[in-house]
């Protein structure tokens, strides 16, 4: 008997590793040594004292029980004390931060909280799949906002038609960006808080690359701007900040009106996360940050060892000032996927097509700085005997 999936389901863009993990597989099957700069997830273990506080805490019968929804009030504190110090907020533990079971899981369940159906949230393209298939799941309407070089990959605000603005409930946005690396200044936010109010959309923003800054350079928070508080909620992140990616943390922090329904669909939905991971979490926060800074200078040695590699090929590309990712202009005349399966085929290295997050990212492909600065040399070196 079949059993087709719910339209929901088939209506969603195939899954963007599918078609690189099967080539992936090939060419491995060949024997090959493949260097992978696909995936965003970190090669580095999470930092010992980090596991030490979930070991210690795994042992607390207490902890065995079912956690809280919205979060253990320890971690919760600790989360707004961390976004005190980080980023000068004032946050009420209890109504202004909720924890996540990994940011992904707030970032999707967002959507039912707010959206109709046929309500349209603005999604920036190209961008992090989940937003769009939250949407879908929730019965929303995505309307896509492009993201090109000529205007630093932050979307044009003045060109989403009034009709659209007037029927959205919410924008997603995420910066430091996930392909592009960009950035976004006070200035821009101001620009988005303004044009929240006057539309009356929620905005939902992604800052799960909020400490991979390099060169000094430290991401701001979209809450920091006045006026941010009354209409938006900002999605953070451990996975990326302490190489926690398989232990599902994150938080969300801002309005509490609309954290309120956040927390509504978890409580139906699921049933908060793990309270020794939370400790863990707390550990986490609560330390002397040096492993961050222990990883950025990891990740800029890396970046500076592909992008000057890059550079010295011919190709188009600039060093990102955040995030783990590179996104790399394809040599002339080929498109991402083209590029991609050159160098997975011709040097065994897999990266992401830029295509693959939405149609702006053609002609872009991303590495991932996800390989020690020795196996990246390897991958230039490997890159050099391409021809293009
Ligand atoms: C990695 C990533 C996340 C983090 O997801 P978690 O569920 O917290 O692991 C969120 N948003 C973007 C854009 C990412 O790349």
């Amino acid at each position: 008997m079949p059993h087709p999936k719910a339209a929901r389901l088939q209506a969603l863009p195939p899954y963007l590793f599918k078609e690189i993990d099967r080539l992936k597989a090939e060419v491995a099957a060949k024997g090959v040594d493949v260097i992978n700069l696909g995936v965003g997830d970190p090669d580095q273990p999470t930092p010992a004292f980090i596991v030490k506080a979930l070991q210690k805490a795994a042992e607390n019968p207490e902890h065995h029980q079912y956690p809280s929804y919205s979060g253990m009030g320890a971690f919760r504190t600790s989360a707004a004390a961390w976004c005190q110090r980080r980023f000068g907020l004032e946050l009420n533990p209890a109504t202004e931060v909720v924890t996540l079971i990994g940011s992904k899981e707030g970032i999707a369940h967002f959507p039912l909280a707010f959206l109709n159906a046929g309500d349209v949230a603005l999604i920036p393209t190209p961008g992090y799949p989940v937003y769009h298939s939250g949407t879908l799941f929730a019965g929303g309407v995505s309307h896509f906002m492009p993201l090109v070089a000529a205007n630093n990959y932050l979307p044009d605000l003045n060109a989403i038609p009034e009709d659209v603005a007037q029927k959205a409930k919410m924008m997603f946005l995420n910066y430091p960006n996930n392909p592009t690396g960009a950035t976004a200044d006070a200035a821009f936010f101001e620009k988005v808080v303004a044009f929240a109010k006057h539309h009356d959309i929620i905005v939902a923003h992604d800052a799960a690359y909020s400490e991979m800054g390099y060169d000094g350079y430290r991401p701001i928070s979209f809450l920091e701007i006045a006026g941010a508080r009354d209409v938006g909620v900002e999605f953070h992140s451990l996975s990326k900040t302490f190489n926690m990616t398989g232990w599902r943390l994150g938080f969300a922090i801002g309005n509490a009106e609309i954290l309120d329904g956040l927390g509504q669909v978890k409580a139906n939905i699921d049933s908060g996360a793990f309270n020794a991971v939370q400790e863990a979490g707390i550990a986490a926060l609560e330390s002397d940050q040096s492993s961050i800074a222990a990883m950025q200078a990891i990740y800029t040695e890396r970046r500076d060892v592909l992008v000057a590699g890059l550079q010295a090929l011919g190709l188009k590309v600039e060093p990102p000032r955040a995030t783990f990712y590179v996104w790399c202009a394809a040599p002339q005349g080929m498109t991402s996927t083209q590029f991609t399966a050159l160098l997975l085929q011709e040097a065994g290295i897999v990266t992401t097509p830029g295509s693959g997050f939405g149609e702006p990212g053609e002609g872009y492909v991303r590495f991932a700085l996800t390989v020690s600065k020795e196996r990246m040399a390897q991958a230039v070196e490997r890159m050099t005997k391409l021809t293009f």
